[in-house]
């Protein structure tokens, strides 16, 4: 079949692999429809996230239709919509049975690579470098699910495929992000990123009875996006002095709840975004964290930091003392896809909620390096490329 796979930092090659197969009874084939790029992928690409390999498929928000079973799948069979969770979960250890998929103990085999850096392994992740399981990832023509009868559900009539290819990774994880907040009715919640899991978020956080939602980004089109799909009020951290609007716009107290969608890779014109620049490209520190610092300095006393955005490794300068005495919780995680996806296909189903807004570009999978190229350069108003096998 054909695969985009990795072959070093920023070399991306469409190639002939062969068909996956079944290898264990919970195992499905899925043949994949819609394939969409993630930001997290870039982390992967531009070599911020160690462990990937030559060859490797990456790509991990997909939906599909089942072409194979193992003997162990009985809820879903050949020919069924589906959309699958980017996380890998095995359903039945004490982290999965308790909805926290992406804390999974049986789905990476690989788990001695990140105990030694995390203290712990977390899920494997699809097309996410051998550290989180090694398994192929969606930019394919098929893939491999393994737990398939807990990691993939079926695609209600009602959505289309686009819609249908963010139930796996965006929604849930903008949604995570906005559980994790514990809005109360009157919250004013801060969204820093405007990517798809920020728009995602900043939906979610409404849905779950947010008063105001402010995004921060700087690109235009992502946030003309926040407020006419999002209903966000918008802060361009480009033109304004974000902690000052901030604290005007909330009398002074600054956002009850703040979510970090951006990660390890942020941005800005900072002193401090020279310096950690500097610092990441001379090995001494692996995340860039401007977003987060500022999310702890904008957050109201007794409020909540929920992060989302990805970190890989190890931050300096963190603000610990505002932290620590203006009594904030944090929040953070992987997404726990699978305890989150009937709700979130039923929101989109009766019309609460939208992501197939998300597809700005459809390509076909051979035209991989570009999209990718495009996607990490936000050229062209991109904001979720979607590749076709
Ligand atoms: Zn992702
Ligand atoms: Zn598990």
């Amino acid at each position: 079949m054909k695969a985009l796979c990795y072959n070093g930092k920023y070399d991306l090659r469409v190639e002939r692999v062969p068909d996956p197969e079944i290898l264990n009874p919970r195992d499905a084939i899925i043949k994949v429809r819609k394939t969409a790029v993630c930001g997290s992928d870039l982390h992967l690409i531009n070599g911020y996230i160690p462990t990937m390999r030559e060859g490797d498929i990456i790509g991990h928000e997909f939906m599909g239709e089942v072409v194979e079973t193992g003997s162990g799948i009985t809820n879903l069979k050949k020919g069924d919509r589906v959309s699958v969770a980017a996380t890998i979960g095995c359903g039945h250890c004490t982290y999965c049975s308790t909805g926290s998929y992406s804390l999974c103990d049986n789905s990476n085999p690989n788990a001695f690579m990140p105990e030694k850096i995390m203290g712990d392994s977390p899920a494997a992740i699809f097309g996410y470098t051998h550290s989180f399981g090694g398994y192929a990832g969606s930019h394919a023509e098929y893939i491999r699910v393994p737990f398939a009868d807990v990691g993939m559900f079926k695609v209600d009539e009602r959505l289309t495929d686009e819609q249908a290819v963010f139930l796996g990774d965006a929604f849930p994880t903008g949604f995570m992000a906005a559980d994790m907040c514990g809005i109360q009715p009157g919250d004013t919640v801060a969204v820093w990123g405007c990517g798809g899991v920020g728009q995602m978020a900043i939906q979610s956080a409404f849905l779950l009875g947010a008063e105001r939602v402010i995004a921060i980004d700087r690109e235009p089109n992502r946030l003309e996006t926040a407020r006419r799909v999002g209903k966000a009020e918008t802060l361009d951290f480009s033109k304004v002095d974000v902690l000052e609007a901030l604290r005007e716009m909330t009398g002074g107290r600054g956002p009850d709840r703040c979510i970090d969608a951006v990660g390890l890779e942020s941005v800005d014109d900072s002193v401090q975004y020279y310096y950690d620049k500097a610092k990441q490209f001379a090995g001494l520190e692996i995340d860039r964290a401007i977003v987060l610092r500022q999310a702890i300095m904008a957050c109201r006393k007794g409020g909540t930091v929920s992060i989302v955005g990805v970190y890989a490794g190890f931050i300096d300068s963190m603000p610990m003392g505002a932290a620590m005495n203006k009594a904030l919780t944090f929040r953070m995680g992987q997404l726990h896809a699978q305890k989150y996806m009937p709700r979130l296909m039923e929101y989109v189903a009766n019309g609460q909620a939208d992501t197939g807004f998300l597809v700005t570009h459809r390509m076909s999978l051979d035209d991989g390096m570009k999209g990718y190229d495009l996607f990490s350069k936000r050229a062209d108003d991109v904001m979720r490329v979607v590749f076709t096998p």
